[in-house]
């Protein structure tokens, strides 16, 4: 993010210094217009100068001034309408954009370029449903396809219609390559969670299929068919669903873990539920699994076995919520507090030195010692002492 907005002038001004200098060089061979021409380079070459000494906005008036001196040129005006844009005024560049595509002149290419530019405008403007129309008459023309499906994509995700934000994802793989099964996978997910939130079940289930089809290990279809599943009484089967989904991704355990215990408590399996509990501590870094195991021996085998177990665990995962959970215990035993306080103590000098306590608040750099000037982005008394941590 940072990147690019410090490089950003470079991203719009280079390819419009390139047609500034294209349209130069094209009147270069005019002798009757040399003084024009070596105007024009010396307002290139300030504008350029001041791009280098990144002030943009002086560029940004530099440069609309030339191109207002080239009215003609197809090229000039697209940078123009581009620069409108760039600056906020939208309804200019679109008036800009609108004139330059009903031009009767245009080759093809021109023309796909000036719709291009016209439908960006339509998208920066919030006028989605005119945007779409410029997009589609766009990847009906082929060329510039991936650019409008790109952008088809992602007004129909602002529109939520995710029939077609599917259909133009499956375009663009196909006209790309590149594999868009994740986030088609998501918008069937969406499709099942608004079918499921109608109670059309038998829908809900057909999407969470063709999400599984689009993305094999996709965690959120394994969660919406145990929900589906839950619903239906069917608890094996939702017990199954949810422990792949967290097989496929155990750092999304907690969010599958309450549902997934509510279901094993129907059954009453509680063996079955420490079985995959133990399994889960195994890959998943985190402190859930093991809270979910202290609740269950606490209710199994007292207070004194949850604690004893907690004060354990913790060694090996230092969390605050596990402390907070350790505390609980030991007021809840009613017991000699001494030795929670010396778990406690070994706990929490852990998570001191494995959490950074001073973060950069220009780059987030984040850092355990403190320094005047940020090792990242070598801005000075920007690293400043951590207020709080959010430790998991
Ligand atoms: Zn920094």
């Amino acid at each position: 993010m940072d990147l690019l907005e410090q490089w950003w002038p470079l991203f719009v001004f280079v390819p419009l210094a390139a047609v500034l200098g294209w349209v130069i060089g094209r009147r270069g061979g005019e002798h009757h217009r040399d003084r024009q021409v070596s105007k024009l380079s010396t307002t290139y070459f300030r504008g350029l100068n001041y791009l280098l000494n990144e002030q943009p906005d002086k560029a940004i008036e530099l440069f609309l001034h030339v191109a207002e001196l080239d009215k003609d040129t197809f090229e000039t005006q697209v940078a123009l309408g581009h620069l409108f844009r760039r600056r906020g005024e939208v309804d200019r560049a679109i008036r800009l954009h609108q004139a330059l595509a009903q031009r009767p002149d245009l080759s093809d290419t021109q023309k796909i370029q000036a719709l291009s530019a016209l439908g960006e405008d339509y998208m920066r403007a919030g006028l989605l449903d005119r945007a779409e129309t410029v997009f589609n008459d766009l990847a009906q023309l082929d060329q510039r396809a991936p650019q409008a499906l790109r952008h088809l994509i992602a007004i129909y995700q602002a529109e939520r219609d995710w029939e077609k934000a599917i259909a133009n994802a499956r375009r663009y793989e196909q006209a790309t390559g590149e594999p868009m099964g994740r986030l088609i996978a998501h918008f069937e997910c969406e499709l099942a969670d608004r079918h499921r939130s109608n109670g059309d079940a038998a829908a809900a289930r057909a999407a969470v299929a063709r999400a599984y089809a689009a993305d094999p290990v996709s965690v959120r279809a394994g969660i919406i068919e145990g929900r589906l599943d839950a619903e239906a009484g069917n608890t094996q089967a939702a017990i199954r669903a949810l422990e792949r989904a967290a097989r496929h991704d155990p750092e999304f355990l907690p969010v599958i873990l309450p549902l997934l215990l509510e279901n094993y408590e129907q059954t009453g399996d509680r063996s079955g539920a420490r079985a995959f509990l133990s399994e889960m501590c195994e890959h998943y870094r985190g402190i859930a699994p093991v809270l979910a195991l202290t609740r269950m021996l606490e209710a199994e085998e007292g207070v004194g076995a949850a604690r004893r177990y907690l004060g354990q665990q913790l060694k090996d995962r230092p969390s605050v919520r596990g402390e907070a959970a350790l505390i609980d215990l030991t007021l809840a035993e009613g017991a000699d507090a001494r030795a929670t306080l010396h778990d406690l103590k070994h706990i929490t000098d852990q998570l001191l030195v494995r959490n950074p306590s001073y973060r950069c608040n220009r780059c987030g750099f984040g850092a355990r010692s403190h320094h005047w000037q940020c090792p990242s982005c070598k801005e000075w008394g920007t690293v400043k002492p951590l207020l709080n941590y959010a430790v998991v």
